[in-house]
């Protein structure tokens, strides 16, 4: 028998998997990264010239069984020219004979992926009467985050910030014409979350934009930009005013680089981090204490959660026939 791949384009991906049921596929999955029944070597990259980075992010996921590795271009200009600033492919392996089963785009993957983690660990860490959001940035991540915050709740109030104003006016029309939410623009980041009871803080922003001091009480925190060590999209106040929470624990401390920063300054140690989002599920830990504590999500994005994605997408690809088979 000859090995065929099944080649999957960004446009049938949403068709082949909605919010809600990623949002289910990364429930499962987070529970097989807390249990361990993954191999996730960390995401490292190479320069792709001046404007940008390509990320490798190879893995093995135990349940649905399945490996693989997505590469993706991180260029963070690409937005300027109307093309998303993260594109690759993902390419999936099946664990009998060893053979690529699929490749698709990976763009629409890792938005959809990072905003339905992010929305997990919302239903797990926010206060149950949680209605007001802010999300902080007006990309890709944006864009996804509030269609996840929406999927967990429909009457919620959008409040967007972001250094384009224009950009900020225009996501918020766009989900304010929704239909079912309000949106509207703040004009600084302190005034977007000055009364948020959940705050996506999605931009690619290198400095510190959100302050702890600014933080409300009892709010939760999905903090999803700056990947890499070398960037802190927020400040060391808001990791130790926070009940920090992450996907990952050895991704986190290599990675996250407002937790490094508070350590390096003697703030915490390595032992802050107060638990994984499957550990969570599991009830191996527990979640938010009270209606006053804060919780952060630190999402670094691992690369079970790409493969869960696909695994899912693929699955359906086959049963509806979607995409073109090649002979390899
Ligand atoms: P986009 O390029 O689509 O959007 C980036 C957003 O960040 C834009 O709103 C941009 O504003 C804003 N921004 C850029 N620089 C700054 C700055 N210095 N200060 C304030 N805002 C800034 O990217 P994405 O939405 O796809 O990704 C956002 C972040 O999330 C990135 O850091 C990315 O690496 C990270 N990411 C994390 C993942 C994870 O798994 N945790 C997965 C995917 C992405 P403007 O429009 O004005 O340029």
């Amino acid at each position: 028998m000859k090995p065929k791949i099944r080649i999957i384009a960004k446009s049938d991906i949403p068709e082949l998997l909605s919010m809600r049921r990623c949002m289910e596929v990364i429930d499962a999955c987070m529970r097989e990264v807390s249990l361990r029944n993954v191999e996730l070597p960390l995401r490292w990259g190479l320069k792709a010239g001046s404007k940008g980075v390509m990320g490798m992010m190879p893995g093995y996921l135990g349940n649905p069984e399945c490996y693989g590795i997505k590469l993706v271009s991180l260029f963070p200009e690409n937005s300027k020219h109307g093309i998303s600033s993260h594109s690759g492919l993902m390419v999936l392996f099946e664990p009998e004979f060893g053979q690529p089963i699929a490749v698709m785009d990976a763009g629409h993957l890792t938005a959809l992926r990072t905003a339905a983690a992010s929305a997990v660990a919302t239903q797990v860490l926010a206060r149950t009467d949680a209605k007001k959001v802010a999300i902080l940035g007006t990309g890709e991540q944006a864009k996804f985050h509030a269609s996840a915050m929406l999927e967990l709740q429909k009457d919620i109030k959008l409040t967007f910030w972001g250094r384009s104003k224009s950009n900020a006016e225009k996501i918020a029309h766009r989900f304010g014409d929704s239909g079912y939410s309000q949106a509207c623009v703040a004009p600084t980041v302190e005034d977007a979350v000055a009364d948020a009871d959940i705050i996506c803080s999605v931009t690619a922003a290198p400095e510190p934009i959100l302050e702890g001091k600014w933080l409300p009480k009892g709010c939760h925190v999905n903090a999803a930009g700056a990947s890499i060590p070398e960037h802190r999209e927020i400040d060391s106040e808001t990791v130790t005013r926070s009940r920090y929470f992450t996907d990952y624990r050895e991704s986190c401390l290599a990675q996250a680089g407002e937790l490094r920063q508070a350590i390096a300054d003697g703030n915490i140690d390595e032992t802050y981090i107060s638990g994984e989002i499957g550990e969570v599920l599991l009830g191996e830990c527990q979640g938010r204490s009270d209606a006053t504590e804060i919780t952060l999500y630190r999402s670094l994005g691992v690369a079970a959660q790409d493969l869960a994605a696909a695994y899912a997408i693929y699955t359906q690809a086959e049963q509806q026939d979607v995409g073109t088979v090649a002979e390899l």
